[in-house]
Formats: C-alpha cells, structure tokens, sequence
C-alpha cells in the first residue's frame, strides 16, 4: 500500500477515536447534573412527607387539648347539677350537658381517625426515608462512577491527540490540509474505504474504472460524489 495513504488511514483513525471519546467525554457533565437533580427532587419528596406528618402530630395534639378542656367543662357542668335549684335552670345545664357530651365524643372520633393517619404517615415516611438514603448512597457510586470515566477519557484523550499530533507530522502538506478540509466539511470522516464497488462514506456507486484503481491502494484517489480519499480495506 502507498505510504502515504497508510498514514492518512492511521490519522483517520485516531481523529474517528477523538471524536468519539469527546462526545462521551461532554456528555459526562449533564449525566451527572441529571443524577444531582433527581437528588434534589428526593429530598424534596422526603421532605414533603417529614412536613405531612409534623402537621398531623400538631393537629393531634391541639384535638386532644381541646378534648380535655371540653372534658373540663363537662365534669364543672355535671356538678354543679347538685347546687341547682329551680327546674329552669336544671333544664338549661342538662342541654348544655349533652351538648358538651356531643363534643366529646365527636372530638374523641377525630383523634381516632387522626391517630389512623399518623400511623400510616409516619409508615409512608420511614419508607421514603429508607428509598431516600438507598438513592443516595446509589446516587454517590454513580457520580463518583462518571467522575472516573471522565477522568480515563481525559487522558486517554491526551494520549491519541499527542499520538495524532506525530502522525500529522509525517503527512505531505497540502495533503494533510486536503484531509482537514474534508474532516471538517465531512462530519469528521475524510478517508471511507471502498466496498461492493460504493465509497462508504456517501454510499454511491463508484465508477468501474475508479473502483478497480482503488482496489490497488496505489494512489490517493477520491469520491467523484463525496470527495473523500478512498482505499481498499482488502
Ligand atoms: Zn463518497
């Protein structure tokens, strides 16, 4: 194979490899602010059923002072019943009796009602707590996971760019700027091996006669179509 297609391949192979690992390379950052935003939204959850419960405790707590103020008020009213004297007024504290008997008892079925929801809150919080820290700890692997692959891309990156820097060197001029242009005008692919009479890089057919001279790796040949250096892979 002419020497200087031998080189243009093995510099199109290390700019294919660049290209790939920068791509995987600047999609690193947003993986990981994806992993940070659905930490942030966890905690908010979490928070959220830490505020829910909080809120029925208080409540609770309020129904049962009311309970006992009301239960206060009921006890002074049944016995002062023994000091009264005429029947109005017995009337009037028995009404008041039974209308503070109501209270209690409806005061006594919300209590009931709220302690049923307090349980299954504080059992809904302690599940989200445990779902919270289990992420979390996932949440760290996998950050400090990218972490690493960003950092073993960087110098595998390195690596190839200085390997590539060398190779350039031993590449004709103007050839090498041939290269360049077609990398760029491209989408990063300037030398396509030819295949099944196509060049692989735009898929059209070949000309017979270009294809046969292809076939023998003897010049620097390009797509009549394309305009990429063409080789035969053999
Ligand atoms: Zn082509």
């Amino acid at each position: 194979m002419l020497a200087e297609l031998e080189r243009l391949i093995e510099l199109q192979r290390l700019d294919s490899e660049i290209a790939e690992l920068e791509a995987a390379a600047a999609a690193i950052p947003g993986l990981i602010h994806a992993i940070e935003a659905q930490q942030v939204r966890a905690k908010a959850t979490l928070d959220a059923a830490t505020a829910e419960t909080d809120r029925m405790m208080k409540l609770r707590r309020q129904k049962e002072r009311e309970l006992e103020e009301v239960t206060d008020q009921l006890k002074k009213r049944q016995g002062r019943l023994f000091e009264i004297k005429t029947n109005q007024e017995y009337s009037a504290v028995l009404k008041e009796i039974e209308g503070l008997k109501q209270k209690v008892s409806a005061l006594e079925e919300e209590i009931l009602v709220l302690l049923d929801q307090i349980e299954e809150a504080v059992k809904a919080r302690a599940e989200e707590e445990q779902r919270a820290r289990s992420s979390e700890a996932e949440a760290l692997r996998d950050t400090q996971q990218k972490d690493a692959e960003l950092r073993q891309l960087r110098s595998r990156l390195a690596e190839l760019q200085g390997a590539r820097k060398g190779r350039s060197k031993n590449v004709e001029s103007s050839l090498l700027q041939q290269y360049l242009r077609l990398i760029k005008s491209r989408a990063g692919l300037a030398v396509a091996p030819a295949r099944d009479g196509s060049c692989e890089g735009c898929h059209v057919a070949l000309t017979p006669q270009l294809y046969n001279e292809v076939r023998r790796n003897e010049e620097i040949l390009t797509c009549e179509r394309c305009g990429r250096i063409l080789y035969w892979k053999g």
